[in-house]
């Protein structure tokens, strides 16, 4: 299999459950995928289809996505056709034909083509191998985008009910997932369930001010990267977009007030990287799937965690670091309520209501928010408990220990002493000596606990407060309310007398947007902007999409290693048989030419491996058990891999990496780590660190060495200093 996966794809490794699934399906059995935006669903089945007997049919019901599918799949060799209302019908004639003759390994349907009894016909007659049914959802009522038509997939079953059928799906809730297995009836459908969590995305919220000053800072640093800039209204995307263009930036806008031709070109134009940035409303993205957006900002608040997800998921589907921007204010609320408050249905307004409140917790919370947005789908526990994520704002940021013992004290008294009865508001207000009518009604100002913490901000009392309840002291009730009540834990501390440090916020303006590119290659940006100009002309000849051609992996890769031979090449991700045949020679002459002007070497590329393959599923579950992942990290440590090697491989930040490493000490295991020593120098200067402060804490050590060490080299440092 992963011969095939080079030969006809061009990559060395599976990514995370693929292999799994496509092992399921090559038994001959159903399957349901559920994988977020970017896990690679299409491989699941496109692979299978390769080693099956006969033809694989694949529902779809995005046309354009259509026609893009089977012409990547051309480009890497595979015969593969579309039949959707976009043909004529002597094509589609021609394309039956072919079918029927065995000519055709991939056949994507639309939907409603299989409403006709002729078609029906056409099919019963043909040697189908696999069904495989993209966008799953479509056929739930329950789901956000149910489609009748979907609805007829039921009669494909009934007409193939030996043949094997996987449905895939980003749409996770229990609710459409159980519809999807009785409406196609799914027989004993194996599960695979991906984790949410999109490692190389950053997530980043910043106060929403001098917000167009803001984004053309930060557009400046994402010069020739494609972007989606995501507004409110049709107006303020128009507004934007055409703002950015008087000062040279090549946007425009998207919505869904545009003409319908005006939009598909706007749309094709971003797909074949000719229009830089798109400004839009939430009417875009849906039917296109370009694999190297670098950033998406959100200008305005967005509805739900659900939609916040979708749109920031259709950043960096190609795995590579990219990044995703919010600009928060409250008063974006207010444009929300307005609509809200014109709905009448009680019980579907007040879900909305609960919507969009979450996604304000989400803004507004000082822990990491990688971790909100995983355990908003109920997967909070797959990041290891207070890890440092690497990737949003609040992890990269840096915040200094205090000594939070006398405000936890007060915090807790005020909550026992108002029986617990109460939710944030309240106990803040009873401890800042508010005057508020409940306050005063519940004669809450003759506590004793009255106004002991006027002298502390409000939201200094609400972090206090959050962060006590992430630290397992406070508990919130699960209902609306959110009444906060003391935990076990808190008790034991109140009574004895224990000392508690937290973290301190930190200042909006403190917090970073600086993105570190986890685990990026270092590669030549000069030779990168020849070889992306060739992708285009090539793709334009082709009348395809530059990243069809080759991907951005592939490009940053070969102006990393500068192959200049077959063989090198071939080594380069992305890179199969198919295209090796048909650009690798324009490629190696460019590289060639350019290595030769600037004397740069051809560096060796590594045989690849998989590993992650060796993480077995947990009845078809997550695969990031704690056992598996750490077992790994160190199976590839005493390959004497580095720590940079590791995390390239696993696709995980080298702060996880030490994590990991942290962890091993940290239950007594010795492992020989001289190969990832840090120079002697340096240790010495960060063991000096430590002596003055005289403390194990990374905080202060950071700050007194500067900028030269990075929290990630002093954390490996502590391991080794503290190690016997
Ligand atoms: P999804 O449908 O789940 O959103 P896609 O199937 O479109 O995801 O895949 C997303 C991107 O990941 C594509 O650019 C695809 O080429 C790439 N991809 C898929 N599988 C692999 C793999 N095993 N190694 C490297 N890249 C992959
Ligand atoms: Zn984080």
């Amino acid at each position: 299999m992963l011969t095939l996966l080079k030969t006809y794809f061009g990559f060395d490794n599976f990514r995370p459950l693929q292999e799994e699934i496509i092992d399921n399906i090559l038994k001959q059995k159903d399957t349901l995928v559920l994988m977020p935006t970017g896990g690679g669903k299409s491989l699941c089945y496109q692979l299978p289809a390769l080693k099956l007997n006969g033809l694989t049919l694949v529902i779809s019901p995005l046309i354009s996505l259509m026609k893009d599918q089977v012409d990547s799949l051309k480009t890497n060799g595979i015969s593969a056709e579309f039949i959707n209302s976009s043909l004529a019908l002597p094509e589609i004639r021609d394309i039956e034909k072919k079918s029927l003759e065995g000519k055709i390994k991939i056949l994507y349907l639309a939907p409603e083509r299989l409403a006709s009894s002729g078609f029906q016909t056409f099919l019963k007659k043909l040697n189908v191998g696999l069904i495989a049914i993209d966008e799953a959802h479509c056929i739930s009522e329950w789901g956000h985008d149910f489609r009748p038509d979907y609805r007829n997939l039921k009669a494909i079953r009934q007409s193939f009910p030996a043949i094997p059928v996987v449905a895939l799906t980003a749409t996770a809730t229990p609710k459409v997932r159980e519809d999807i297995i009785n409406q196609l009836e799914l027989q004993k459908a194996k599960v695979f369930i991906s984790s949410f969590n999109r490692p190389n995305l950053n997530y980043f919220v910043r106060p929403k001010r001098r917000t167009f000053e803001n984004l053309v800072s930060i557009l400046q640093k994402y010069k020739d990267q494609p972007v989606i800039i995501y507004c409110f209204s049709r107006k303020e995307t128009e507004n934007i977009a055409s703002d950015l263009r008087e000062i040279g930036f090549d946007a425009r806008a998207y919505h869904a007030g545009l003409p319908s031709e005006k939009r598909q070109k706007v749309q094709e134009k971003f797909i074949r990287d000719k229009i830089q940035i798109i400004v839009a409303t939430i009417a875009f993205g849906m039917g296109i799937d370009k694999p190297d957006v670098r950033l998406v900002v959100h200008y305005s608040l967005p509805k739900t965690i659900e939609g916040y997800y979708q749109e920031t998921g259709r950043a960096g589907r190609d795995g590579l670091s990219s990044d995703c921007i919010l600009f928060y204010s409250y008063g974006d609320t207010v444009k929300h309520n307005f609509f809200i408050n014109q709905i009448r249905d009680h019980t579907e307004k007040s879900n909305i209501q609960k919507k969009l409140q979450q996604m304000v917790d989400y803004c507004e919370q000082k822990t990491c928010r990688r971790n909100y947005l995983l355990s908003y789908f109920g997967e909070g526990s797959l990041l290891e408990e207070k890890s440092n994520c690497q990737g949003c704002d609040v992890c990269l940021t840096p915040r200094e220990d205090f000594d939070a013992t006398e405000i936890a004290q007060k915090i807790l008294s005020a909550i026992l002493k108002t029986d617990e009865r109460f939710g944030l508001t309240h106990i803040i207000n009873v401890l800042k000596g508010s005057h508020n009518k409940r306050v005063l009604e519940w004669g809450h100002d003759k506590l004793s606990v009255y106004g002991i913490s006027n002298k502390v901000s409000s939201d200094e009392l609400k972090y206090v407060i959050d962060l006590l309840v992430g630290e397992g002291l406070l508990g919130r009730s699960a209902d609306s309310y959110k009444t906060l009540y003391v935990a076990s834990k808190g008790r034991i501390f109140l009574k004895q007398k224990e000392k508690l440090t937290l973290k301190k916020p930190h200042f909006e303006d403190e917090i970073t947007t600086e993105v570190k590119k986890k685990g990026a290659l270092d590669y030549d940006e000069v030779l990168f902007a020849k070889l992306r100009s060739l992708r285009r002309e090539l793709a334009d000849d082709l009348r395809v999409p530059p990243f069809m051609v080759f991907g951005d992996t592939a490009l940053q890769q070969m102006s990393f290693y500068f192959p200049q031979s077959t063989d090198s090449f071939r080594r380069i991700s992305g890179v199969g048989e198919g295209k090796l045949e048909r650009f690798g020679k324009v490629f190696i002459d460019l590289i060639s030419s350019y290595a030769k002007e600037n004397n740069l070497e051809e560096k060796i590329i590594a045989a690849p491996r998989t590993f992650e393959k060796k993480i077995k599923p947990a009845n078809g579950r997550s695969l990031k058990r704690r056992g598996s992942t750490y077992s790994i990290t160190r199976e590839l440590l005493l390959q004497k891999k580095t720590i940079e090697e590791i995390a390239n491989l696993r696709q995980i930040a080298p702060g996880t990496v030490i994590n990991h490493i942290e962890k091993f000490f940290n239950s007594g295991e010795t492992l020989n780590l001289s190969h990832i020593a840090l120079p002697p120098d340096r240790l010495e200067k960060i063991q000096e660190a430590f002596q003055k402060t005289n403390q194990w804490n990374l905080w202060p050590v950071k700050n007194l060495l500067g900028e030269e060490f990075s929290y990630d080299e002093i954390r490996l440092a502590r391991i080794f200093l503290t190690q016997k």
